[in-house]
């Protein structure tokens, strides 16, 4: 196991080599006992560098996560995020630059998106889930609607549409979808009545499937009485194509960290802003940032507000980021994004259509699944062992298992900043593993061969969490 910095610490030992200055008095209380380590600068260089070589990120290479979108992060996000004047900004002093660039921010993605406005404030997509459902919420209590507590959520979903559901105190709902991978609407009919808050739906959903039905779908919730949400975490395949404000959806978030561009994985920062119609915008977290004579100002005079949901104006770094990727792309570039991820997406699925089983063979959007059910009736090699083994090949493994409709599914997601050559390479690994399969199964079975970590136990993490590193007793 790779140690600790604290275990490389001996005492007296130090990393900085700068000249001796007066001192600088921080008032930061006096504690005797503050334990730093005690390290030399080469020791934190080895330290840090080693462990990145362990970890796996899109700098190492292709990362097919599917829902995931981890696309490449242009440097330049991060420098743009990284100016002094941005990271220097203090909230109290409300710098008007900024107000102007989260204020652009918005438009931006009302004008992508077909919103009337867009809070900036949640700090991923889940957190912007809550807060959508929590618009929906305070909408209907602002009607009278005590009753509406059900959200219908197609089996499809992402586990956390369920989850919010039951953060922001509804009751969550499945209606099932059928064998061509769309909503069915006749399960859909069987559920709505004047207890429907809404219906969560993400379109091109989990399958990498466009909804084809969704003006009906959206005329039927809304004959309920219901809003329509859009986990717009799969984003990245209609930008500047379709827009979830034209389908009918009331609302909708956003994931900046993966359709926008900003590094992700390992548990955030994150960004997750939510649009809205005209009429969910009195109920929007405050303050939202408002423009009068070209002077930007925070407005907090939101009566009906549900509250703020972040500190200052959200994760601005990330936010940044976007809006430097945003412009960077402008128009077009966003749609060629879009096109290209279709593409590459569509690429990959029919050079492994030979070998593979889709269980949705029609053109698919941004992502595809593929069933590993018959390797395993077959051979004995599941969903997990061909993910593995692709790590041997020097791949981070795609999705598995999810969505959960598809049994022994692998969920695959290029993105659009692969090159063919990558791409190609890729579906040669995965055509070597079919072979392996069917010619030397337990080579896939023990695989991952070559990692440090090969098969943990997917559950003791959390079944058992352990969070200190020194054992006590
Ligand atoms: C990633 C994702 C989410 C959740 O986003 P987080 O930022 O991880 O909270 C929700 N829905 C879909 C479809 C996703 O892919």
């Amino acid at each position: 196991m790779e140690k600790l910095i604290f275990e490389y610490s001996r005492k007296g030992r130090k990393a900085h080599t700068l000249p001796v200055a007066p001192p600088v008095k921080f008032g930061l209380p006096a504690r005797k006992s503050l334990c730093l380590p005690e390290v030399s600068e080469i020791d934190v260089a080895r330290h840090y560098t080693g462990l990145s070589r362990q970890n796996y990120g899109i700098d190492s290479g292709f990362y097919p996560l599917g829902s995931c979108t981890m696309k490449y992060n242009p440097k330049i996000n991060e420098q743009i995020a990284a100016l002094a004047d941005f990271t220097g900004a203090h909230p109290a002093e409300n710098p008007r630059a900024l107000l102007k660039i989260l204020y652009d921010t918005e438009r931006m993605l009302c004008q992508i998106f077909g919103y009337a406005r867009f809070t900036l404030q949640p700090a991923a997509g889940a957190h912007g889930e809550f807060t959508g459902l929590l618009l929906i919420r305070a909408y209907h209590l602002d009607r009278g609607g005590v009753k509406r507590l059900k959200i219908l959520v197609p089996d499809a979903a992402h586990g956390t549409n369920p989850a919010s559901c039951a953060l922001a105190g509804f009751q969550s709902v499945t209606i099932k979808s059928l064998s061509g991978g769309g909503v069915d609407l006749e399960d859909l009919k069987q559920h709505l009545d004047d207890n429907v808050a809404g219906l969560m739906l993400t379109n091109p959903n989990t399958l990498g499937l466009f909804e084809k039905n969704i003006l009906e779908i959206a005329e039927l919730v809304h004959q309920a009485g219901g809003l329509l949400y859009y986990d717009g975490a799969n984003a990245n395949a209609t930008m500047g194509i379709a827009r979830p404000a034209d389908m009918g959806f009331d609302v909708c978030h956003l994931n900046l960290h993966k359709t926008f561009s900003a590094p992700h994985g390992g548990g955030g920062p994150g960004s997750g802003p939510v649009g809205v119609v005209e009429k969910l915008a009195p109920y929007l977290p405050r303050p939202v940032i408002d423009r009068r004579d070209d002077k930007y100002f925070l407005n907090d005079n939101l009566p009906k507000s549900i509250g703020k949901v972040h500190s200052f104006y959200g994760n601005v770094g990330v936010i940044l980021k976007a809006y430097a990727y945003l412009k960077i792309q402008g128009s077009s570039g966003l749609k060629r994004a879009s096109e290209l991820a279709v593409l590459n997406a569509n690429y990959i699925k029919a050079r492994l259509q030979d070998a593979y089983d889709f269980p949705y063979p029609q053109v698919c959007q941004h992502e595809f699944v593929i069933s590993a059910k018959n390797f395993k009736k077959q051979h004995g090699v599941t969903a997990l062992d061909i993910a593995k083994r692709l790590m041997d090949y020097g791949y981070h493994p795609p999705t598995v298992y999810f969505p959960l409709i598809v049994s022994e599914c692998l969920m695959i997601e290029p993105t659009e900043t692969e090159s063919k050559e990558s791409l190609d390479a890729f579906c040669e690994a995965l055509l070597k593993i079919a072979e392996e399969i069917k010619t030397a199964p337990e080579l896939v079975k023990s695989a991952p061969h070559n990692a440090i970590v090969g098969r943990p136990d997917e559950v003791k993490a959390v079944k058992e969490p352990d969070l200190n590193y020194f054992q006590t007793g």
